[in-house]
């Protein structure tokens, strides 16, 4: 078990990134990847109905359909409202622990594969990484919520370890061994109002008490993500086969992106840009995000209203609403 801990923490975000170019100049799979991340997601391109089972099935169409709608792709997170949890500062972030009964999250794919996954930590971007329509407009943060898939196997993580610097190595669908939810916050497009969320973490007084490249406990921190997550628009889901956006980079990140920005007032978003956006001793003024990395030969998937499709659903021969609730009803009564 001390083996696999020490395995996860080795390709989870580095503590030595740097953004002075925004992750342009960082090397091996970073430079060489093909399925990297952020990506900016091109929301005019999705097709106006869902892919059936008959087209599903077709290696030819899976291909071809980049920017596809899928009935199939959702997911459903319960986690725990958390108190003075640890929290590490890096030179590059603030990441929260959520480990050993932070929230577990059900992943089902485009396939109706379905996944379990089990919440490790919790970090942010300010401005944002992922984009839509256009790689210049960044909402104002970016909240990553990372889990590791549940019963994951030694050897696994090893093989995936090992293939961090090895460009033509492309892991497969569906199993991948990181999970990682992303949520943004934005005062223009979200709203100028107090984030319940956010307020509860208490971070106000983040950049003049926290010492960096530490880590430490703060007692008045409240981590209580079911808030936010009960309030977005799962219309707006979208899923890839991506990476981490700190080196290095391993291509083993199942992305669910919801581009639905939260609330923030232009005070809560100050603790972070003070941090890193518009603090001119972290990276010459420049966040703490990635460029946009090529989206390539990889499919985007976004997800399909239930309601809206259930009758096509159930002509396909089946009702996924029911065994999609059904399934996760099942693991999550499992798991608490
Ligand atoms: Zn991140």
């Amino acid at each position: 078990m001390l083996s696999l801990l020490s395995l996860l923490l080795a390709i989870l975000p580095a503590h030595c990134s740097y953004y002075y170019t925004q992750g342009q100049d960082w090397n091996g799979t970073c430079q060489n990847g093909i399925n990297q991340s952020p990506v900016d997601i091109s929301t005019g391109s999705f097709p106006d109905t869902p892919y059936t089972e008959k087209i599903l099935l077709s290696k030819d169409n899976i291909v071809q359909g980049r920017y596809q709608l899928n009935p199939h792709l959702d997911f459903y997170a319960e986690y725990t409202v958390l108190a003075a949890r640890t929290v590490e500062f890096t030179n590059a972030n603030v990441v929260v622990d959520l480990g050993n009964g932070g929230g577990s999250l059900v992943f089902m794919s485009e396939n109706e594969d379905v996944k379990i996954y089990e919440a490790l930590q919790m970090h942010f971007h300010s401005p944002a990484e992922h984009t839509f329509d256009g790689e210049s407009r960044h909402y104002d943060l970016e909240l990553h919520i990372v889990h590791r898939r549940y019963n994951v196997l030694d050897s696994e993580v090893t093989r995936l370890q090992n293939a961090t610097g090895n460009t033509t190595e492309v892991d497969e669908s569906h199993n991948k061994l990181l999970a990682v939810l992303a949520i943004f916050f934005d005062v223009e497009k979200g709203g100028n109002v107090t984030n319940e969320f956010i307020e509860d973490l208490n971070l106000k007084n983040l950049s003049g008490n926290v010492t960096h490249m530490k880590t430490q406990t703060l007692p008045e921190l409240k981590v209580h993500l079911n808030k936010i997550i009960s309030n977005f628009n799962k219309e707006k889901l979208y899923h890839y086969d991506g990476s981490l956006t700190t080196p290095p980079c391993s291509q083993t990140v199942a992305w669910l992106v919801v581009d639905d920005p939260q609330p923030i007032t232009r005070e809560q978003l100050k603790v972070f840009q003070e941090y890193w956006q518009n603090n001119q001793n972290f990276s010459g003024g420049n966040g703490n995000n990635r460029k946009t990395q090529p989206v390539g030969d990889r499919v985007i998937y976004k997800h399909a209203n239930h309601d809206k499709w259930e009758h096509t659903v159930y002509l396909q021969g089946y009702s996924l609403r029911a065994s999609g609730c059904l399934i996760m009803t099942l693991i999550l009564s499992l798991l608490f």
